[in-house]
């Protein structure tokens, strides 16, 4: 749509909200969806020509703004994300906190374990590392393993019980139930067709989620009034609006072209031969469309010959194991004999030695002689 990226100042895609004001939860649901600070297509091209309100370019595509719908599962992604950094930051935090007046051997990331063992019994595979500079050192910067959508969905239902015992017990619950409601705000966004009545809930829910967010400001980091992305504005102040008019906005989940990607990338990998690339995709997903409705049918078995069922193939069985064992025996046998006339002086020597015979003869017919003899001896 030609916009500047979301650190800008007026980042919001429909409306004229300043990246300070995000915070304000003190205005009405229609307040940035009305004149003067509701956005329309005409409104960004206008601006892009001045480069005013962080409209760059004008919009590649002519979409009215009213059928641009934010993406439920992005929005999830990135609030989450927001989230668990928080979690992340503060057990560094606290770890530094706790290592500073010990010995180098006597410190610990006891907090930062805990962290990561608590997201590990969710069935979630999870790190934090620090990262490292161009020359190797460390950076004092922690990264964490960015999560799916599937996992994301598990970490909100089963984490919070289990944050209790691993964050700072004075905002421990603020942050367990910053978690829970999200979660509920999440699950009610998902929902079709939702009444007047559970959309104007969920915007009075979702401030009271903003305000409940900032309300650790100045306790703990990465809940200030700036920490307020433009998605936790879009779910407060748009999504209760496209709910309305579109009669909920699952239908328009960007779930299935995520799938679609990942499918179409499984048949490029796995089914084609690479030559032609979208066609081979095309072909495969039409032939799996087709044969959808055919499914394999287990052949009637009945066992006719009963004696060969009851006696037979354990006898069967039997002789095979035999067969099995005689072959290893005859195997190791093998490795056992020598082929003396291929060997050199310095391996039949070398044998020798490692029968326990030590000799200064070096003719190689004399040594052959000596070590078919001592092979006898042993064989006998
Ligand atoms: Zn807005």
């Amino acid at each position: 749509m030609g916009m500047k990226c979301a650190t800008s100042d007026f980042s919001c895609l429909w409306c004229l909200i300043h990246k300070h004001d995000r915070h304000d939860m003190s205005k009405e649901l229609k307040y940035y969806c009305e004149e003067p600070l509701k956005r329309t297509l005409e409104s960004i091209k206008e601006n892009a020509k001045n480069n005013k309100y962080s409209c760059a370019h004008r919009p590649l595509l002519n979409i009215s703004l009213d059928h641009v719908v934010p993406d439920e599962l992005h929005l999830m992604l990135r609030v989450t994300d927001v989230l668990t950094k928080n979690l992340v930051d503060e057990a560094v935090a606290w770890d530094h906190k706790e290592n500073l007046n010990k010995a180098p051997c006597q410190r610990t990331t006891a907090h930062v374990d805990a962290l990561k063992q608590a997201i590990a019994s969710c069935g979630i595979s999870f790190n934090i590392w620090e990262k490292k500079n161009a020359d190797g050192k460390a950076s004092g910067l922690f990264e964490f393993t960015s999560l799916m959508g599937s996992d994301k969905k598990i970490l909100m239902k089963e984490l919070p019980p289990k944050l209790k015992d691993i964050l700072k017990p004075k905002s421990c619950n603020t942050i367990v139930q910053i978690w829970e409601n999200f979660h509920e705000l999440y699950t009610m966004l998902g929902e079709s067709d939702p009444s007047d009545e559970c959309i104007q809930t969920f915007f009075e829910k979702a401030k009271h989620w903003i305000v409940l967010f900032n309300s650790l400001a100045g306790e703990c980091e990465g809940y200030k009034k700036t920490n307020i992305t433009p998605y936790m504005h879009v779910m407060t102040y748009h999504m209760p609006i496209f709910m309305q008019k579109h009669g909920g906005v699952k239908k328009f989940t960007g779930q299935g072209v995520e799938k679609n990607n990942d499918v179409c990338r499984r048949f490029h990998l796995q089914k084609s031969n690479k030559w032609n690339a979208a066609a081979d995709v095309l072909k495969v997903s039409k032939r799996m469309d087709n044969l959808s409705k055919c499914e394999r049918r287990a052949r009637a078995y009945l066992k006719k010959n009963t004696s060969y069922w009851d006696d037979e193939i354990k006898a069967k069985r039997a002789r095979q194991r035999l067969t099995v064992v005689s072959s290893c025996t005859n195997n190791a046998s093998e490795t056992n004999s020598v082929d003396i006339d291929r060997m050199t002086a310095l391996e039949i020597k070398q044998h020798l030695n490692g029968l326990g015979i030590t000799t200064r003869l070096r003719n190689i017919n004399k040594l052959r002689e000596l070590l078919e003899n001592v092979l006898l001896e042993i064989s006998e």
